[in-house]
């Protein structure tokens, strides 16, 4: 069996067309949706993440080119943006303000602290000061508590687009075993409570597990979200079980990068290129057992700035916008 590949830039093609339209919708009451990132310091890999996300705001800003003249287009439909890159001496206090103004600034629906901060910043104090209807990373104790109780709110985005992977490419979630693969508050966690509220049967893995093997051989659905390259081996999943790949794990070693795509010979040679691999969490072996799987990198990946970009419009529907309810993305809300 070869696997039905989930491609999740497909799927933000999508929903980036329904943003579009729902931004259009806030433009016509006066409404830019914006997002502010802070970065602190200089460290390069965040940067990267950081930028990938304005660039993300930008595209859709741009994509109302088409239609409008370039600078009606950019201010009025497109996605507002703001970077604020403090140095890496900023302190605690320092950054809380930070939040406070960009809290009070009405034109800003969406706060993004890019993690890790400086080991002096209390992290926990600065994510928290965060107002929660602004919390577009869901990140915030409000967010979670409203996940946890199944209430309509801003949910995390990499397990919100585990959620529209499954949804779009109907994958049945109701009655269906969900093992997830980690614990951590921003995959593990949230990824468990979402199959919870779709009715899936789930069972929560982390490095206790007993028989972890056998557990995923159980499973319809795997979500793999523990940052160990390939550690799920094929025989591990069952024959047509899908498989939602978070891990994305940089892979220099060679003798790694063999063992890993010892049967994808054009990965390996570009591996020997380029000395770098890009690797999920699931052995590249599982697309044979597999019925459906995300692939590294284009599955999770890009689902998750696809819903930051979703929170942020959602945001500032439902802090400024007329329509208050849920539309755009119904099916990745808190339910
Ligand atoms: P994390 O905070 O390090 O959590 C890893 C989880 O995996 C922990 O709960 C840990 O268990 C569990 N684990 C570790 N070894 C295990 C084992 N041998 N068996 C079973 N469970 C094990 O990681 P994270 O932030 O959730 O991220 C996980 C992966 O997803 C990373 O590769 C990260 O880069 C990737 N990621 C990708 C995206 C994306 O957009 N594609 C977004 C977020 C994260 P304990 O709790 O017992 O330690």
């Amino acid at each position: 069996m070869t696997a039905r590949i989930l491609d999740g830039t497909r799927i933000r093609d999508q929903i980036f067309a329904e943003l579009k339209k729902e931004i259009a919708r806030l433009a016509a009451e006066g409404i830019r949706p914006g997002l502010a990132a802070v970065l602190v310091g200089e460290n390069p890999a965040s940067q990267l993440y950081v930028k990938s996300k304005i660039a993300a705001c930008e595209q859709l800003g741009a994509s109302q080119l088409y239609v409008k003249s370039k600078i009606a287009a950019c201010e009025q439909l497109g996605l507002a943006s703001w970077m604020h890159t403090p140095p890496a001496s900023i302190t605690t206090e320092q950054m809380l303000r930070l939040v406070r103004d960009l809290n009070n600034d009405n034109a800003v629906d969406g706060i993004l602290i890019q993690l890790p901060l400086p080991k002096h910043v209390d992290t926990k104090r600065v994510l928290e000061a965060v107002e929660p209807a602004k919390d577009v990373d869901g990140f915030h104790p409000v967010s979670l508590g409203h996940l946890v109780s199944g209430r309509p709110g801003l949910v995390a985005c990499t397990p919100a687009g585990c959620m529209e992977i499954l949804r779009r490419n109907g994958i049945a979630i109701e009655g269906a075993n969900a093992v997830v693969l980690g614990r951590s508050d921003i995959v593990g966690k949230p990824m468990a409570l979402l199959f919870m509220h779709a009715n899936a049967t789930v069972t929560i893995c982390h490095s206790k597990t007993r028989d972890l093997p056998d557990v995923v051989r159980r499973a319809d659905i795997v979500v793999a979200a523990m940052g160990k390259p390939g550690y799920v081996q094929a025989d591990w999943i069952r024959p047509g079980a899908a498989v939602i790949d978070v891990g994305t794990n940089k892979v220099t070693d060679a003798k790694e990068a063999e063992a890993l795509l010892r049967n994808f010979p054009a990965r390996l040679e570009k591996f020997r290129e380029k000395g770098v691999v890009l690797v999920g969490d699931v052995h590249p072996d599982a697309v044979n057992t597999a019925g459906a799987l995300t692939p590294v990198p284009g599955g999770v990946g890009p689902m998750t700035i696809t819903m930051l970009m979703s929170n942020t419009v959602k945001a500032a529907r439902l802090r400024r916008g007329k329509a208050k309810t849920d539309t755009v993305q119904s099916t990745a809300g808190a339910r």
